[in-house]
């Protein structure tokens, strides 16, 4: 055991706390900084407090200490995909951002479509030492095994993946009423969509096809057009519907990029609908003003909004109406970024930045650090069977991120994602991670910089 004393929580409040097997214990607050009884070793010399001695005192000395983060959108490319990403270097950026464990999607090769690829992706993951669960994803060729894969408790599964409109081949499906009866009644896993409406986007690209071939970064905002806001409108709608309507069991919109889906979302939820929405830090932190500078480095799907949306995300982001923040980490090489609109592939990475990205979406928005955390930690734990995770609290998992203030500017060298770049190069960063720490161990170790400020709240 372990104990913890002179650390500080995300809104300034002093406590102390024991490390047990891995685990929180006797959490106390304190009224400020207090002198150690006896011998005390530094915070940031411990690599596994769980396995120190029984009486050992650590000094945190003043330090701000926040839950290990709840990553549930990152795409792994592993297995299939590695030139890009694989679970060893995912594991890295995830621990230098402050995340402990991640969600991850079944776009992979072959796509987590099976028990058998459940299965061998998980040994995959297993090694990295990174704690995960998996999407499952559905097509029309697994539609009716997809209800077994979410009930099978020996499957780390924690929700089934539903790309509403087409963005990776096999895995697309939008038979919403087949869905609904593949699914057990009992089942309370969230189906998680992706949700931007088919016929809108194909008939916006065949209108736009002539400028598909160009390459040049201002080009890329004809991606904005062809899966426009009213595409994923459109599909928001009719997948609240039906869940209102016919499903009735929890979902979840990944990735909202407009204002209206947000405000749609707190509609349904205020009519009893158990749904939960998710925001990415791409769509809050760059707008279709950003193509002529980044062009193909910020195509994603769903993709960036107008400057007039931003500003309104932000808003409703502000007010505390979005669940999660997740990052949607899907790197690609340059190479293949790189290319015409059309072939570009859509994909930025972000969980090395995790809480960085937070903390200055926390600033533009107005989000009270409070909230934040629970939409990066408390929240994605509970939504996606992490019980032990998500929280500094007695019983929890002893995961956390240790983070001081920052002057610093994000660079490339921040990248840890096997794809080698991160299109958040050039952004103020108001938070450094100096350590990582998962059940008590530590998992990363950062540049020593201006230990012992604190906060301003
Ligand atoms: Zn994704």
């Amino acid at each position: 055991m372990a104990r913890i004393i002179n650390a500080v929580d995300a809104v300034g409040q002093w406590f102390s706390v024991s490390i047990i097997g891995g685990i929180f214990r006797d959490l106390q607050p304190q009224a400020g900084l207090i002198a150690a009884s006896g011998p005390c070793r530094p915070l940031m010399s411990a690599a596994d407090l769980s396995a120190l001695a029984a009486e050992a005192l650590v000094d945190a000395a003043g330090l701000t200490l926040v839950p290990g983060a709840v990553d549930v959108h990152v795409h792994s490319r592993d297995p299939g995909l590695t030139a890009k990403e694989d679970w060893h270097t995912l594991a890295q950026g995830a621990w230098r951002g402050g995340v402990v464990a991640v969600c991850d999607m079944p776009n992979t090769l072959p796509p987590t479509m099976t028990r058998e690829a459940v299965l061998f992706k998980a040994e995959r993951a297993a090694a990295s030492g990174l704690e995960f669960k998996l999407l499952v994803g559905v097509g029309a060729g697994n539609v009716n095994h997809v209800g077994e894969l979410l009930a099978a408790s020996d499957l780390p599964v924690c929700a089934l993946k539903v790309f509403y409109g087409r963005t990776t081949g096999e895995l697309m499906y939008d038979d919403l009423e087949t869905l609904a009866r593949s699914i057990p009644e009992t089942c309370n896993k969230p189906l998680v969509f992706h949700s931007e409406d088919q016929c809108t986007v194909d008939c916006n690209q065949t209108r736009l096809a002539s400028r598909l071939k160009d390459k040049d970064n201002s080009a890329f905002e004809v991606h904005s057009d062809i899966r426009s806001s009213a595409a994923a409108h459109q599909s928001t709608r009719v997948i609240l519907e039906w869940a209102r309507t016919t499903y009735k069991r929890p979902i979840h919109i990944a990735h909202v990029s407009t204002p209206l889906e947000i405000e749609l979302v707190a509609e349904a939820k205020a009519r009893g609908v158990l749904v939960t929405a998710e925001v990415a830090p791409h769509h809050l932190l760059f707008s279709t003003d950003d193509y002529a500078r980044l062009g193909p480095l910020v195509k994603k799907n769903p993709p960036l909004r107008s400057p007039a949306e931003l500003e309104q995300l932000h808003k409703l982001v502000g007010q505390g109406l979005v669940d999660i923040f997740a990052t949607d980490h899907a790197p690609h090489l340059l190479a293949e970024k790189y290319a015409s609109v059309g072939s570009s592939p859509s994909g930025v990475p972000g969980v090395e930045l995790f809480y960085p990205l937070l903390w200055t979406v926390a600033k533009r928005t107005g989000l009270p650090f409070a909230t934040a955390l629970a939409m990066g930690a408390s929240r994605p734990a509970e939504l996606f069977g992490f019980a032990q995770k998500g929280r500094i609290a007695n019983g929890f998992d002893a995961d956390f991120a240790v983070l001081v203030p920052s002057e610093h500017v994000i660079t490339q060298q921040d990248t840890v994602a096997k794809c080698g770049w991160t299109p958040y190069a050039g952004l103020h960063r108001t938070v450094d991670i100096v350590a990582t720490w998962n059940r008590g161990r530590q998992v990363y170790s950062g540049p020593d910089s201006s230990l012992g400020q604190s906060f301003e709240h």
